[in-house]
């Protein structure tokens, strides 16, 4: 790509972002400004090796995930520039892919980054999303920002995190996403990404977003129902459950003592190799408690009553007499 088209390109992000503050006729979005955001000329991306497949329907969600890099301290935008280039690399070269999986990347010194060709132009549209593949299932319908850095136990730099809230409030303005429909990786997936403090600050993340959008996200709302991850070394009412719930599905070698040990993670992975889940790991996240936690209904015994029962016996939660996937999400949250 030319010089002048990046310069060209450079220069439109503010004037496109003025644009956006147009509502698509019909609908009532908020706008808020996009960060600056490199394009992939910009930071020397390859050009893909197969055509990038857009769609016209707009995304109705963003899904938040980290890199698993090291927290590095260069937060230069030479630091930025590699960190998209490797992914690239890695994607086309080992996974095989067209192009990078994300839509977009976040460096831990602040640069925004389009990811897969074509990503930033069809944002600035509004209209359309461009096919991802950072996860399966949501490459349609969810826009996939990538932050640099592992955060299973620690924060995002306090730049990153301003990029972040901009790059959401913008997407969600653009598409008319409501801010609590952002959700992490393991929300649908058996993954940590994107790791636990980054996860938890998603309710954070959702009202900030709410906030810059004039659209207050209140109490509870910010946190987004959904699926608890358990791992090797978890306990209580949540890995009794989960126990239960493995031994309804046949894994009856599983004992229910409320302890996730590692002969219970073997059984998760031969229930995931069975369930033919994206990942074999042992770890029960988005994609193998919808296989696991089916409808109840109160009396009909066994072991899937079992485990709503030690869910409710550690929540304040009345039993429902139907438990469908909201209500196990809801008795799964309140009885950590
Ligand atoms: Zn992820």
């Amino acid at each position: 790509m030319s010089a002048a088209r990046i310069t060209r390109r450079s220069l439109l992000v503010g004037g496109a972002a003025l644009l956006a503050g147009a509502a698509l006729p019909g609908t009532a979005h908020a706008a808020a400004p996009a960060p600056p955001i490199l394009d992939c000329a910009a930071w020397g991306a390859r050009p893909n090796s197969r055509i990038v497949n857009v769609v016209t329907q707009r995304p109705v969600k963003i899904l938040v995930h980290h890199t698993a890099t090291p927290n590095v301290v260069d937060l230069s935008r030479g630091a930025a520039d590699s960190l998209a280039r490797g992914i690239q690399n890695f994607h086309m070269d080992r996974r095989g892919w067209l192009d990078s999986g994300q839509h977009f990347t976040i460096s831990r010194g602040g640069f925004v980054l389009e990811g897969r060709h074509r990503s930033l132009e069809v944002l600035r549209g509004g209209r359309q999303q461009v096919e991802g593949a950072h996860c399966t299932g949501q490459n349609f319908v969810a826009v996939g920002i990538e932050n640099e850095g592992t955060y299973t136990d620690t924060e995002p730099t306090g730049v990153l995190w301003d990029r972040l809230r901009e790059m959401c409030a913008y997407i969600c303005g653009q598409y008319g996403i409501a801010p609590t429909e952002i959700y992490g990786h393991r929300d649908f997936k058996d993954t940590l990404c994107p790791g636990d403090v980054l996860y938890g600050m998603l309710p954070r993340l959702r009202g900030e977003v709410g906030d810059a959008l004039g659209r207050r996200v209140e109490g509870s709302s910010v946190r987004a129902a959904s699926w608890p991850v358990l791992r090797e070394d978890d306990r209580g009412p949540v890995v009794r459950a989960a126990q239960h719930l493995l031994r309804a599905a046949g894994r009856t070698e599983v004992a229910v003592d409320g302890a996730f040990s590692a002969p219970m993670a073997e059984s998760v992975r031969r229930f995931q190799a069975d369930h033919a889940t994206e990942e074999v790991n042992g770890i029960i996240g988005g994609e193998s408690w919808p296989l696991l936690a089916a409808p109840v209904r109160a009396g009909e015994g066994g072991e899937a009553e079992q485990a709503v029962e030690a869910l409710v016996a550690s929540s304040s939660m009345r039993p429902p007499s139907t438990v469908g996937r909201q209500e196990w999400m809801q008795l799964l949250t309140a009885a950590r």
